[in-house]
């Protein structure tokens, strides 16, 4: 997919990092400290399936250990290798810095695709290559904690937990190993819904900011905002369903795998879902025009513009021709190097990465004090706080009852305010304040200097500070 000329993702990570860095005034070689990864730890397990033994070869890399424990999905693609897992796990650090999620970063990768086998033989597989890490403290609930990824999700988790605690039976946090576990198995109301979450959080920041929105030459609300996604993932999936369903963006283009749908009018993100669940791809879907060059899609006039496939989908061969104002990279990396300078000089805004989609690990993050704690958010106080709204309510329905007053209440005043906060409530309401907070922390570099023309740098200004702060604490 991407230009021979153009670097490898973990070197586009790496040019972006040395730009933000060019601009940082670091104590010598703490940049070089920082920008590396600290350690790549590589498996090869046979697994016996069909009668022989399949050998798979998997991936953990730690990043960053600034803080422990270390986090990042586990993906499962043939696409995964050492280079990719490398650059997702430097990611997954300058996320973590940026939405303040108290972690290091890491990534871990199976090379497998996971449609080619029955459901009991990812199940061995996943225990298997769970074993493997987890000997090795590379699932541990104080040193590294995975999530999904690509091609995983709740059920792998459920394995990769149970794994751990059958390794671990006396440890009493064992479910904090891993992020993402399904409600019955210690995880999080949201957690599914998170990252695609997120990337709405983030646009609706976005646009409470005028002088931002205008950079990229929009303006207004998301209301009407015509958006093309691409891919129709978790991710991809959520992010257009709040997107359209709760703040009247139109989505016109969807891009999956075997092609894509356009309609100016907006596409129903949902029916659309189902098709690809009982298609196995978009074709065929009657209500939007497909068009098999799904990538050309990329290409077409839109204001936003949701990458939330792969990485490098965006790159030297196409970027001249997007014409997307505003980018969210609801993807890790979606937008190469080369890309990113060439959507600049257009003067394309573009939300990145380890901003756009910190949602999942911020959720995560939630999970995994959830499962420390060993209680529910909301579980102490939910009542107690109903029945002092209680008191209040009719307090006021004793008021409006004076005539002199003339007060009335809206009708639905009173349900609304009754209802005390449940742990989706906490979670979505955490996550807001995650995406706002670290949204002006970034906007805030954008705006007040002159040498950072980009949010991307902006971020990696934020990120790497925060990590080099904590390196100097330590004394290094
Ligand atoms: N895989 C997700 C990411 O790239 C989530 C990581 C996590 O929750 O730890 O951010």
């Amino acid at each position: 997919m991407s230009n021979v000329q153009e670097p490898s993702f973990r070197e586009s990570v790496d040019l972006m990092f040395n730009r933000a860095v060019a601009l940082m005034d670091l104590p010598p070689g703490l940049e070089e400290k920082i920008r590396v990864c600290n350690a790549t730890y590589t498996v090869r397990f046979g697994v016996r399936l069909r009668g022989k033994i399949q050998t798979f070869t998997g991936y953990r890399s730690v990043h960053s250990e600034h803080m422990e424990p270390v986090k990042g999905g586990i993906r499962y693609s043939l696409g995964v290798n050492q280079n990719e897992v490398e650059a997702l796990a430097a990611l997954m650090t300058y996320k973590c810095a940026l939405v303040e999620a108290p972690f290091g970063g890491s990534k871990g990768g199976l090379c497998i695709d996971p449609r080619e086998y029955e459901e009991h033989e990812l199940e061995l597989i996943t225990r298997r290559f769970a074993y493997e890490l987890a000997k090795r403290d590379l699932i541990h609930p104080s040193q590294n904690v995975p999530a999904p990824d690509m091609g995983t999700g709740e059920r792998e988790m459920a394995w990769i937990a149970d794994q751990y605690a059958r390794m671990n039976t006396t440890d009493i946090n064992s479910k904090a190993c891993v992020t993402g576990k399904p409600i019955n198995a210690g995880g999080i109301q949201g957690r599914v819904e998170a990252t695609g979450r997120g990337v709405q959080y983030a646009l609706q920041e976005f646009f409470r900011h005028p002088q931002d929105v205008a950079k990229a030459n929009l303006t207004g609300s998301l209301n009407g905002k015509r958006v093309v996604v691409q891919g129709l993932g978790n991710v991809g999936y959520h992010a257009a369903k709040f997107l359209s369903e709760e703040d009247g963006a139109l989505i016109t283009g969807i891009i999956e795998r075997d092609g894509a749908l356009v309609d100016a009018k907006g596409i129903d993100v949902e029916a659309v879902s189902r098709w690809i669940r009982d298609h196995g791809g978009v074709k065929g879907y009657p209500n939007a025009a497909y068009v098999e060059d799904g990538a050309s899609v990329l290409e077409v006039e839109c204001d936003i513009l949701i990458p939330a496939a792969l990485e490098g989908v965006i790159n030297l061969s196409n970027a001249n021709r997007v014409q997307a104002p505003l980018i969210i990279e609801a993807a890790n990396g979606p937008v190469t190097a080369g890309a990113d300078e060439i959507l600049r000089d257009k003067g394309c805004v573009i939300i990145p990465d380890m901003y756009a989609n910190a949602g999942g690990v911020t959720v995560s993050y939630f999970e995994w004090v959830k499962n420390l704690s060993h209680i529910r958010f909301g579980r102490m106080g939910r009542r107690q706080e109903e029945a002092r709204h209680l008191l209040i309510v009719e307090e006021l329905e004793r008021l409006s009852k004076d005539k002199e007053l003339g007060w009335t209440l809206s009708p639905d005043f009173k349900d609304k305010y009754l209802k005390g906060a449940g742990e989706l409530e906490l979670v979505r309401s955490g996550l807001e304040d995650t995406m706002r907070t670290a949204y002006q922390s970034m906007a805030e570099v954008w705006r007040s200097r002159d040498d950072v023309k980009d949010l991307r740098t902006a971020a990696y200004l934020v990120s790497i500070g925060r990590v080099a702060s904590s390196y100097r604490a330590k004394g290094l």
